[in-house]
């Protein structure tokens, strides 16, 4: 039987291209996107094999949509064997946080809250999966783990969950912050991935020994040219690929970056459950990938509880 990947946010830079990889390895892909036309587009034109993927709707900053997503990914009769969180917003030029249908400041609900609901909702379709070891995988980021050297630029702050008590007032205008401090977009974004880190430890810690699934998280390299730096200065734009490959040679390609993602879903060597993946921040040609250190706050375990106990509650779910 072939095997089948849900991946959020596969209309542009990692997303797509791990989709593109896994397809090449034999996978059918359903890209979970918010703009159809543009995905169409897009696998079109990086020649994904028209019969590897399906589409289906998927705004992640609505759970409206999360809800209305998993049924539709049900009638198709597809059974899933890896979910890929992948999808992010980067707002770091906002003077006003936005915020979601829901009400919630929008980098966490489409980061982090939505894909949390998404996680639990298929949770049970992962469980069902008859491939050997089911994967779930969150794209971390290096900008929120302080023990790595791009995590220690403190440009706005590190990122911070305090003791949550933004998230624990009910993460309603005017609170923006899951600590309940003043808005900054570009700790929201770290924060936001500092959760999905998390969740990851959460998922595993509670759902790995039963059903068998392989939770795990990755940082592919700075994928300096994606589409997630739009909302920055556009000389920002510029300067940072080449900075990036000049300077830190920390650049990779989004393709590279989406062969390394295919390679966690799918590569058997990839089965260790509450694992991060990385290939370091200077890229060399063959660099090979070790299990990076995470951060102490996302070792916190308590914090990891919390942070459930929070967003299930947020997202509706208790
Ligand atoms: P892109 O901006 O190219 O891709 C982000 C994807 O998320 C797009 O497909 C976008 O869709 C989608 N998306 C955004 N909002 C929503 C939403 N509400 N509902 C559904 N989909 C949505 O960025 P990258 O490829 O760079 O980022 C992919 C992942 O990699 C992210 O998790 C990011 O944090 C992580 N990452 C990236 C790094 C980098 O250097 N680029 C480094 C480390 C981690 P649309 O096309 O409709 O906007």
């Amino acid at each position: 039987r072939q095997p089948t990947a849900i991946i959020t946010g596969a209309s542009s830079g990692v997303g797509l291209q791990a989709a593109r990889a896994l397809v090449q390895k034999g996978w059918h892909v359903v890209m979970a996107c918010r703009d159809i036309p543009k995905t169409e587009t897009a696998a079109a034109r990086i020649g994904i094999a028209k019969d590897g993927y399906t589409i289906i709707h998927l705004d992640l900053a609505s759970l409206d949509s999360v809800r209305k997503f998993v049924s539709d990914f049900r009638s198709t009769g597809k059974q899933l064997d890896a979910l890929v969180c992948n999808a992010a917003v980067y707002m770091p030029l906002l003077k006003e946080p936005m915020y979601s249908p829901d009400g919630y400041e929008l980098s966490v609900a489409t980061n982090h809250l939505g894909h949390f609901l998404l996680c639990n909702l298929l949770l049970q379709d992962l469980k069902n999966s008859v491939v050997k070891e089911p994967r779930l995988v969150i794209l971390g980021t290096v900008t929120a783990n302080p023990k790595e050297l791009g995590g220690k630029i403190p440009i706005p702050a590190p990122p911070d969950l305090g003791d949550l008590k933004g998230m624990e007032a009910g993460f309603k205008a005017p609170i923006a912050m899951i600590n309940g401090g003043k808005f900054k977009p570009g700790k929201a974004y770290k924060d936001s991935k500092l959760c999905n880190v998390l969740t990851m430890r959460e998922l595993h810690r509670r759902f790995h020994e039963t059903s068998g699934i392989t939770f795990s998280s990755m940082y592919p390299g700075c994928v300096a040219e994606t589409a997630l730096f739009r909302n920055s200065y556009p000389l920002f734009q510029k300067i940072f690929p080449w900075f990036q490959k000049n300077i830190t040679k920390g650049y990779v390609t989004e393709e590279l970056a989406g062969d390394r993602l295919a390679e966690i879903v799918a590569d058997p060597q990839y089965n260790k459950s509450g694992s991060y993946w990385s290939w370091g921040n200077r890229q060399k040609p063959d660099r090979q990938s070790f299990e990076q250190e995470m951060s102490n706050e996302a070792l916190d375990n308590n914090k990891a509880k919390k942070l459930w106990d929070l967003s299930a509650k947020l997202v509706g779910m208790s």
